[in-house]
């Protein structure tokens, strides 16, 4: 039997109880969250057995009789209740009936054919209530037709005319815009005409808030070295400055470089300002992202991860090809700016000729100045219109479907202007994307016209573009986005705001080791930035998905800086990777607790069992791309499964399972159609491959050279335990595991391809929380390797 040994007392001792706690917090709304989801799914799924059981009027039918009876009673009811109502009132009512007597809600019909649609049960000539959808979008159009010309009372029940189900919102504040000369926001708008899209640009370039500060800015750039600029989101901190210092002479000996925290942010930024000054993306303005280097020689102006821009240091520590460092978002504080900060500032200090710009959206510009020796602040007055808040009146338990009936009641009930929603991932925008479409499917004229725009990390670039291009007269864009569009791009035209008040946010749980990307709510500090995007070219409105109570008392005021919430393992990691090895002393703006850094420190020891296989580096790729490998088109789930299932053969567990499909790939040469008919994601495999070049690199640059064993599966498993040994758990008698480290009850994700074997002892890669806490990525282990391999951390006992 195994005892683990006492351990990480530093970290709890230190502030990191607190941090614990908010984290127990975090989880709890979450599992709040799950909780009320599941119970919605069950009330639908009850619906749909009353449906099931074919009864009418006490009659048992067969289930065609059963749907072919209920039709026509509707429309009997109908038709009766209409008949009525226009006499009565010569308005339109959504039919009761169909609520009373179908005891249908159309929406919980929705989420279950939705569901089915999914799980491939139906078709779509099989949609459960096509007909009566037809039937329904006839008869609207009647109406529209009879009732075309509409009264005041008219419009404001247009909504529920078009769709059922509505949320009640409260106004509660009005957030006051900034004075500014109005004459200056509109000018140049119309004169389109005539003109080279040059020169529209350039123009346009004129209008923008920083304009009238640029000789000013210059002149402070000029006479210090390190700067701190606060601005409006969207006065064109991060496209102009970087021109105005290329105009000023800057380039001339050395470049401007732009970090931000999001890929997508450097693309789309690179791309809108190689526009402005009229030049191809990759010549003079470029980018540069983790795998995706668009700049060469002559690049003055590059735009970049902070991740890339540390990356950089390995090679340049003193960044000599730099006139000019512009730490853009610093607000956002992700760890990789963090440590930019303390390299930056030390540069600066040998570097005389080094500029060094912070900037951001908010910022808590004192708090900067006080870390940069008190460098002076640069405030761009912003061109603010006042913003309407408004809250739900009741908690609303489902905020993605809460978010679309909001979209569909702004577009019906309110004037023209563009729609911004935050939400948290590529996943729920595709999920809010389709329910959208669904819901304003077969509604043809009777609204205007929705474009629905998508924006998140993976989107191809054509398709990112999309969101920039001006709406066509009459329609009405829907932006559907992640925190991106919080701060580091500006859409024109938005008037609406949807803030669900979620975000994904890495925690890092130090009691359990588990660090996760968590559905998190926001900050006020968040809930502020949003709301202002919709006040930008007008008087705007907000719509929070959350009352004003869970405002004020349930949101923290600021988002915690990442390196606050991470497995300092990380920190330790990077640094000692930029060949700084000296931790507690490094200059953190908010330093981590020196007993935390050195337990850290400890564990990476400990971990020290370097393998140099060449196997674990294809497998440490593949991991790194996450879950998505294999995938299942509905229409032949079982031979993807069936695919899938034969890298398991002989129950390898998921580890080997990998390193079989990446060796597989690459013996067929890198094959494209090998993944097609094996069911797996060429793009994800690309990537993975991507990664263990990269590793491949590092490897040999600090002089480990790769040896290999592919047949010796232990050796490989044996590995995996040595970097993974505090990950392991014991199968319990109910079937579930527990972790040997804390005793946490978990089990062996369904996808795994050991989730019917469950073997006694197994080691994870990661730990999820989705209805369950499961465990991902799960190999056999045998429990003596713990002990050879981690006796500092594991004993036999007895
Ligand atoms: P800031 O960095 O201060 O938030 P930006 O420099 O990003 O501001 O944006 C300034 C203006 O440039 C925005 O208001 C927007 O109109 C325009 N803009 C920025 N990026 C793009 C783009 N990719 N496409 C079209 N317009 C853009
Ligand atoms: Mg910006």
């Amino acid at each position: 039997k195994l005892k683990k040994k006492d351990e990480e007392e530093a970290v709890r001792r230190s502030n990191a109880l607190e941090k614990n706690e908010l984290d127990t917090l975090r989880k709890v709304s979450r599992q709040e969250y799950l909780k009320k989801r599941e119970q919605k799914k069950l009330e639908e799924i009850r619906d749909d057995i009353e449906d099931e059981q074919y009864l009418f009027d006490g009659v048992k039918l067969t289930e065609a009789e059963y749907r072919e009876l209920r039709y026509k009673k509707e429309i009997y009811e109908l038709v009766k209740k209409r008949s009525e109502d226009v006499e009565d009132t010569n308005e339109y009512r959504m039919p009761e009936a169909y609520d009373e007597e179908g005891g249908v809600n159309q929406e919980k019909r929705f989420s279950v054919a939705l569901q089915r649609y999914r799980d491939g049960s139906a078709g779509d000539k099989m949609n459960p209530f096509a007909e009566q959808e037809a039937w329904e979008d006839h008869q609207i159009q009647k109406a529209t037709l009879k009732y075309g010309s509409k009264n005041k009372k008219q419009i404001s029940d247009d909504y529920q005319f078009v769709f059922e189900d509505q949320i009640e919102f409260i106004k509660a504040t009005v957030v006051e815009g900034d004075k500014f000369d109005d004459e200056l926001a509109t000018e140049s708008l119309d004169e389109s005409n005539a003109k080279s899209a040059l020169e529209k640009l350039q123009e346009d370039r004129k209008t923008l808030p920083i304009y009238p500060y640029r000789e000013e800015l210059l002149k402070a750039i000029n006479d210090h070295q390190v700067i701190i600029i606060v601005g409006e989101t969207g006065s064109g901190k991060t496209t102009q400055i970087p021109q105005y210092l290329h105009e000023a002479g800057y380039t001339k000996h050395g470049k401007v470089g732009c970090t931000q925290p999001r890929r997508v942010a450097a693309m789309s930024v690179a791309a809108r300002v190689s526009q402005e000054m009229g030049v191809k993306l990759g010549h003079e303005v470029g980018y540069s992202i983790r795998f995706e280097d668009c700049t060469s020689d002559k690049t003055v102006l590059k735009y970049m991860t902070d991740g890339m821009l540390l990356r950089e240091f390995l090679g340049e520590p003193d960044l000599a090809g730099y006139s000019v460092v512009m730490v853009d978002e610093a607000h956002e504080r992700t760890l990789s700016t963090d440590i930019l900060f303390g390299l930056v500032k030390d540069i600066a200090r040998f570097r005389p000729d080094l500029k060094l710009l912070i900037s951001s959206a908010t910022l808590d510009a004192e708090k900067f100045s006080d870390y940069f020796d008190s460098a002076p602040i640069f405030k761009i007055p912003g061109r603010r219109f006042p913003v309407e808040i408004h809250y739900t009146k009741a908690p609303e338990a489902d905020y993605l479907d809460a978010a679309v009936v909001t979209v569909l009641q702004i577009h019906v009930t309110q004037p023209p202007g563009d729609i911004l929603i935050f939400l948290t991932g590529q996943e729920e925008i595709e999920t809010a994307e389709e329910i959208m479409r669904h819901r304003t499917r077969g509604l043809g004229t009777k609204i205007a016209e929705l474009i629905i725009c998508p924006i998140y990390a993976n989107l191809p670039t054509e398709l990112q573009a999309k969101i920039f291009e001006p709406t066509p007269e009459g329609a009405r864009k829907v932006v559907l986005a992640t925190n991106i569009a919080e701060t580091s791009l500006t859409i024109d035209g938005i008037k609406y705001v949807i803030d669900p008040g979620f975000c994904k946010m890495k925690s890092y749980n130090p009691r359990t080791g588990m660090e996760s990307l968590l559905v998190t709510p926001i900050s006020k500090a968040s809930a502020m930035q949003r709301a202002g995007r919709s006040g930008r070219t007008g008087p705007g409105k907000c719509f929070r998905l959350y009352t004003a109570y869970n405002y004020l008392h349930d949101l923290e005021d600021n988002t915690i800086p990442e390196i606050q919430r991470t497995n300092l393992a990380n920190v330790v990691l990077t640094l000692k990777s930029l060949g700084i090895h000296d931790l507690i002393n490094f200059d953190f703006m908010d330093p981590p607790p020196s007993e935390a850094l050195l337990k850290a420190l400890e564990l990476l020891f400990a971990l020290s069992a370097l393998n140099k296989l060449d196997e674990i580096i294809s497998i440490a790729a593949m991991l790194s791309v996450g879950n998505s490998i294999f995938y299942r088109p509905k229409d032949k789930q079982v031979h993807a499964d069936n695919a899938r299932m034969n890298f398991h053969t002989g129950n390898v567990g998921d580890h080997i399972a990998l390193l079989k499909v990446y060796s597989s790939w690459k013996e067929t040469n890198y094959s494209t159609q090998w993944c097609y008919e094996n069911y797996i994601q060429v793009r994800s495999m690309k990537r993975a491959r991507d990664v263990r070049d990269q590793l491949e690199g590092l490897l040999e640059r600090v002089e480990i050279e790769l040896s290999s064993n592919p047949n010796d599966l232990d050796a490989i498993k044996k590995s995996i335990t040595s970097g993974f040994f505090p990950h392991s758990a014991r199968l319990q008698k109910n079937g579930s595991y527990k972790t040997v480290k804390h005793s946490q009850t978990v089990h062996i994700h369904p996808s795994s391809g050991l989730s019917q074997v469950l073997p006694r002892w197994v080691i994870y890669h990661e730990l999820v929380l989705t209805t369950k806490e499961y465990m991902r990525q799960v190999t056999e282990l045998k429990p003596d390797w713990l002990v050879e391999i981690a006796p500092h951390y594991y004993q036999m006992k007895d």
